[in-house]
């Protein structure tokens, strides 16, 4: 991606070997229960597993420790037969990228030479990390940059966790070894809004939030993590059972029509069919409220009686409408709604007694905000035509270029 203004731009970290190369296969993303086999699997005897694994565990997650020789509550022998057969291996950051707002863009490199976005937003008191969960969406929610981009493969458990770690790399956001746990931490939130529809690589997306709220690991609690969904209906369930993290459903729309276009799951599973999958929610993952995401398109979805219908339908569910106005990208068939449009849909939201927030726009100008993340070496991009013609839109006119453009309409 080339930048009218670059950012600033900063190659770091060394590349991990991938078990391919070295052979070792990676301690990083499995369960507890995982670690202990892979552990017996290596001739760790089992009456001392469940010791090596809370002690691995530690210096894993806690301590954020790569190298086997510094675990020194483990015997030299021992440090030396892990190191044998395992590696603590992360995604390679291959570039990193700093907004104007203090938000930072890391493009990551995984297994099969793939790309993927985490973007860190520092807040007043907080800091949010987005992870993605898959690269590209088999999705096409018709305003989502990510949407324009076929699903490549899931991320594995190693890799969403990974972008966790990475993070904390960067941030100088690890304890050290030994020291109790900090109070401030760079990284206090998590949430899955990144690439890919979370919900669509649930096993992964599980392990990997379970060992991000683990107290001795990552030590993020559940109310600390938002996993935002399009709407998987047959999973939410098993999100509040098997997850039980805060859950943010991206809606957008107050009738079916509009929101068949928007966010074309809906064609399977329809407003009402989600709105009756989110009712129990609260109670089973003993949550407060369910975040609705309300992305703020001009002349689409954002009249005051969209307004007003949205409060009709969400009635009875304890929720918080988290209204975010569009953030364009190159081609994006959609305009934002103005600002006085936002303020008065927000209103009519709030006076029905839901909190309203108009969630600020960060980092737009290194396309790391809402729905702008999309790996930029997969070739498998879409058109605007056909962008526009599965949102039943006509077709965007052409950009004609000027002759100072750069190649990449990124830029
Ligand atoms: N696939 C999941 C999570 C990733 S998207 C989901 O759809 O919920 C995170 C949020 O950003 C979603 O609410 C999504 O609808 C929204 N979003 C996508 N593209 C956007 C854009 N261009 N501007 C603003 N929000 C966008
Ligand atoms: Fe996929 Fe979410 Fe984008 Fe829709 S909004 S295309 S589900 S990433």
């Amino acid at each position: 991606m080339t930048h009218a203004a670059p950012p600033i731009t900063q190659d770091l970290l060394t590349v991990p070997r991938r078990l391919a190369e070295t052979g070792r296969a990676n301690l990083v993303g499995l369960t507890r229960d995982d670690l202990m086999a892979t552990l017996i699997a290596a001739g760790t005897p089992e009456r001392q597993a469940k010791m090596r694994v809370a002690q691995l565990w530690q210096w894993i997650y806690q301590w954020g420790v790569r190298d086997f020789a510094a675990m020194t509550n483990l015997s030299k022998a021992y440090r030396a037969q892990l190191a044998e057969a395992f590696e603590i291996a992360l995604p390679q950051v291959v570039r990193r990228e700093v907004s104007a707002d203090g938000t930072r863009k890391y493009l990551l490199r995984i297994a099969g030479g793939h790309e993927v976005e985490t973007v860190y937003i520092p807040e007043e008191g907080r800091g949010t990390l987005c992870l993605s969960s898959q690269i590209g969406c088999t999705l096409t929610c018709s305003f989502c940059h990510t949407g324009t981009q076929k699903l490549v493969r899931n991320l594995t458990s190693a890799e969403i966790v990974g972008q966790v770690m990475v993070a904390r790399d960067d941030l100088g956001d690890w304890p050290e070894p030994g020291k109790p746990k900090r109070e401030e931490r760079l990284i206090s939130n998590l949430v899955l809004m990144g690439m890919g529809e979370p919900l669509y690589n649930f096993e992964a997306v599980r392990d990997a939030m379970r060992i991000c709220m683990d107290g001795e690991g990552i030590a993020l609690g559940r109310r600390r993590i938002t996993l935002s969904t399009s709407g998987v209906v047959p999973e939410i369930g098993r999100t509040a059972r098997e997850i039980g993290c805060l859950l943010a459903v991206s809606f957008h729309a107050t009738t079916d029509a509009v929101r068949d276009r928007l966010v074309p799951i809906n064609r399977k599973w329809n407003i009402a069919a989600l709105l009756d999958s989110l009712r129990d929610y609260p109670r089973l993952s003993n949550s407060e409220r369910i975040t609705f995401e309300y992305v703020m398109l001009k002349g689409v979805n954002d009249s005051d009686a969209d307004a007003r219908r949205l409060v009709r339908l969400i009635a009875g569910i304890p929720a918080k409408i988290n209204l975010i106005p569009f953030n364009e990208w190159p081609g994006a068939p959609y305009e934002r709604s103005d600002w006085e449009r936002i303020e008065a849909f927000a209103d009519i939201v709030h006076k029905a007694g839901y909190a309203s927030p108009i969630r600020t726009p960060r980092g737009e100008d290194i396309m790391a905000a809402c729905g702008q993340l999309k790996s930029e070496t997969e070739r498998a991009r879409k058109t605007r035509a056909e962008v526009a013609a599965e949102a039943g839109l006509p077709a965007p006119p052409r950009v004609i270029r000027r002759p100072d453009a750069p190649d990449h309409p990124e830029g």
